[in-house]
């Protein structure tokens, strides 16, 4: 437990129990129809721009709202108010940055019907995948707040070898760029923007285009949770465009970016490129995630782990299972039972209690899944493919599919959605998976199921990999129970929720 027991994570609602569902779902329909409208916000105010339509991924007739990208001159403007601001806010005392997170927080609950309706709408997801998405946005803002009040509040002492005693703290560093995907439109983009706050930054955050009316209304409950309006600047627009100026500006003196490997290797490139000091980049980016299964494992609690692992949340999570590794001997087994749970796979619209997954994010997504099946359906096996109903014509979904391989050697990308490639391996041949697995240069989630504890000890220690999960799925890592992270082309690290995240955002500064 990091800060003592006193720290509680956000509790949930069971959406099947009619006494929590009733209200909280009158709270959700409130909003059902509701148009949500965003623009960039600098020094507080929201400005103009070219208008873009947001429409719901599961249904392109329904609109959702409308958001004005930023011009280049929004972006640099953005940045004078921050670069102005960040000296005052950076000797704000850390216990008020951290209050202020924590008055978001409370905010974020209050208006808990409303995020989740706009959650679902805007990404997609389905109603309780959204609940969890408020909640961890909920948990990061408490974290990163109650550690700032506790561990950046006050000076650490030092003693020297005369006797004396110097003092270290810990401040910002300046403007933070945060950058965030859209597979966790909330809690990753207040995850980083809470982090650099409450390290002392002033930010800039840009968040996907696909989601970003709820980073604009994150921003508005931000606002009116007490961060001065100078502290923090939301550029909503095209990673190419506004993405792309932010990190070749001089002034930026972070970043932190969760999204695909390929975007983080861009950023890395414009950063060194840039004709000033070197600054921190924080990156949490994809993965190529396997689970390795052996003959001692249980089938059935295999299959189970398998399905929510691969599937919930449409297989956007970039933990999610990409390579599942079955021992020949039971592999049989293993995928008549996948095939017969893929065959009762709900597919459909999100806000439905029944649907186990929903739609891909958009158009583009959805095309380049559907290619990488087509690919592998002339040089693989396909093992079963869930069924989408008639109704899924009115969006961008994917149904869910699951492939027998020869190799993982075969997956050059990460392939982020619904899709399952399996491999069977010998008894004798685990170390080699687990060779093969580290030599795509992802580290992301492993998963191990094994009643053999020579067998996962072994696995845990030989794989490199930021989170390995054993006998369980390996989604929905924790906020401060659960620190998550990769390494090699999955990430930098630290990891978020962890007790490390927050100090990549400050320099620690030694006084006599
Ligand atoms: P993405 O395409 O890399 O985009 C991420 C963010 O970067 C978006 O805001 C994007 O803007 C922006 N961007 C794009 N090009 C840029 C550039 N040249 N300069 C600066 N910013 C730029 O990723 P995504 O499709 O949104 O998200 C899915 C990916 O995120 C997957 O690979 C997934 O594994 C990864 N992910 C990793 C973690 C983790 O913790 N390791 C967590 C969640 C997701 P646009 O709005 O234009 O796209």
């Amino acid at each position: 437990q990091i800060f003592g027991e006193s720290r509680k994570n956000s509790a949930s609602i069971n959406i099947d129990i009619e006494s929590e569902w009733t209200p909280f779902n009158a709270a959700i329909q409130a909003f059902s129809q509701h148009q949500w409208q965003a623009g960039p916000i600098v020094n507080g105010v929201t400005l103009d721009g070219e208008q873009h339509a947001i429409t719901a991924p599961y249904n392109r007739s329904e609109s959702v709202g409308q958001v004005a990208f930023s011009s280049a001159s929004q972006v640099a403007q953005a940045i004078d108010v921050a670069s102005e601001a960040y000296p005052e806010w950076s000797q704000v005392a850390a216990s008020e940055r951290g209050e202020c997170l924590q008055r978001l927080a409370d905010l974020l609950e209050l208006h808990t019907g409303e995020l989740v309706a706009l959650c679902h709408r805007e990404a997609g997801k389905t109603i309780q995948d959204s609940i969890d998405e408020i909640r961890e946005a909920v948990d990061f803002c408490r974290f990163y707040g109650e550690q700032a009040s506790s561990e950046l509040a006050s000076a650490k002492s030092i003693k020297s070898f005369d006797g004396s005693t110097k003092q270290l703290s810990y401040q910002g560093r300046g403007v933070f760029a945060c950058i965030s995907p859209w597979n966790f439109p909330l809690a990753i983009f207040l995850g980083q923007v809470s982090a650099a706050l409450a390290a002392g930054n002033t930010v800039v955050a840009k968040p996907a285009e696909q989601t970003s009316l709820i980073a604009y209304r994150a921003i508005e409950l931000m606002l009116e949770a007490g961060v001065p309006a100078g502290a923090i600047q939301l550029l909503p627009g095209t990673g190419a465009e506004v993405g792309a100026t932010l990190t070749t500006d001089v002034r930026i003196a972070g970043v932190a970016f969760t999204g695909s490997t390929e975007t983080a290797q861009r950023i890395n490139r414009s950063l060194v490129a840039r004709d000033c000091e070197a600054v921190p980049f924080i990156a949490e980016t994809g993965g190529q995630n396997a689970m390795i299964v052996d003959s001692t494992a249980l089938p059935e609690q295999v299959v189970r782990d398998v399905v929510r692992s691969a599937f919930a949340s449409a297989g956007q999570r970039c933990s999610a299972l990409r390579v599942l590794f079955v021992q020949a001997d039971i592999a049989d087994r293993i995928i008549t039972l996948i095939k017969g749970a893929m065959a009762e796979l709900s597919v459909g619209r999100p806000e439905l209690h029944s649907t186990d997954v929903g739609p891909v994010i958009d158009i583009a997504a959805k095309e380049k899944l559907l290619k990488h099946i087509e690919s592998l359906k002339n040089q693989s096996k396909l093992v079963a493919q869930a069924q989408l109903n008639d109704e899924c014509k009115l969006g961008d979904f994917v149904a869910p599919t699951a492939f027998e391989i020869s190799s993982i050697d075969i997956l050059k990308n990460e392939n982020f959605g619904p899709i399952l490639h399996i491999v069977r391996f010998k008894a004798n041949e685990i170390d080699q998976v687990v060779d093969q697995i580290n030599q795509t240069g992802f580290g992301l989630t492993l998963g191990v199921h094994s009643r053999n504890e020579r067998t996962y000890c072994r696995i845990e220690q030989r794989a490199r990999v930021g989170n390995c999960y054993i006998n369980r799925d390996q989604v929905g890592a924790v906020v401060g129970v659960q620190p998550f992270g990769g390494q090699g082309l999955s990430g930098t690290g630290p990891k978020a929720g962890g007790p490390h995240y927050l100090y990549r955002f400050t320099k620690d500064v030694l006084s006599a």
